[in-house]
């Protein structure tokens, strides 16, 4: 979608209720460059549960100190955990038209209790008692492809723009953000060893959720390949725009 395009359509979009977005795929699929994307487009936020995980190692809370020891292993954090996360950031002011969780949930028992919760909370329900379902997107991203991208990913950290050395998203100028000329990092697990085991785990905690939500007429599945950084974010605000109420 070229930049005029995307303008008119995010001015189109700005009052609107979007409900809640879910990216669902592999560490390395594109879900935080999609969100991101997805997220200036509809003028919802973000929410990515491993940046605030991040932030809490980082600012050493009770949480960071609690989820440090799984996340540098490539484990996921407790269930209970990342639900009261995600519970407290939704409910603020921002996410009244809509969010887009990213990295969240991961698990059936997660993706269980955000449908609970949504209904419980009568989020997303217009009069008429009608609500609005999560829509998921999944990104499908082959697996030598998901180790190149992970392990070349850089990460700006005053910005939050995600580049990689081994693709065609490269900053202009090697290891420095394009946006405010910070030095771009690599994060603590993405070393190969711990990449190994977060797609181990993907395929055995996370996969599940397709047939989840397949099964509730939710997933829109997207080729995820590099090359069609446009084209993903084209096909996934058309499948929010057209997302049904039940
Ligand atoms: P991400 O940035 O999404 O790749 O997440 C980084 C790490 O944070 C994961 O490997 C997990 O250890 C933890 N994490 C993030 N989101 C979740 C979640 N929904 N459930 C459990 N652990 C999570
Ligand atoms: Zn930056």
């Amino acid at each position: 979608m070229g930049t005029e395009a995307m303008q008119e359509r995010t001015e189109k979009n700005a009052g609107s209720v979007v409900g809640p977005v879910i990216l669902l795929g592999a560490p390395g699929a594109g879900k935080g460059t999609q969100a991101q994307r997805i997220s200036e487009h509809f003028g919802i936020p973000q929410i990515s549960t491993g940046d605030t995980l991040r932030d809490h190692i980082r600012r050493k809370t009770p949480l960071g100190n609690q989820a440090r020891d799984q996340m540098e292993h490539g484990q996921l954090v407790a269930d209970q955990v990342v639900c009261e996360m995600v519970a407290e950031r939704i409910t603020r002011p921002d996410c009244e038209r809509g969010f887009i969780l990213d990295g969240f949930p991961r698990t059936l028992k997660q993706a269980q209790w955000l449908d609970r919760h949504l209904a419980q909370k009568h989020m997303f329900e217009t009069d008429q008692g009608c609500r609005k379902q999560p829509i998921v997107i999944q990104l499908t991203v082959e697996y030598n492809d998901l180790l190149r991208r992970l392990t070349g990913r850089r990460t700006c950290p005053t910005c939050g723009r995600i580049y990689n050395a081994n693709t065609s998203q490269k900053p202009l100028v090697e290891g420095v953000c394009d946006l405010d000329g910070s030095v771009l990092v690599i994060r603590n697990d993405d070393c190969e060893e711990v990449i190994v085991e977060r797609l181990k785990n993907y395929e055995a905690q996370t996969l599940p959720l397709v047939s989840y939500y397949e099964m509730r007429k939710r997933l829109h599945a997207v080729n995820g390949s590099a090359s069609r950084l446009d084209a993903i974010t084209a096909e996934a605000c058309k499948a929010i725009e057209h997302g049904d109420c039940v």
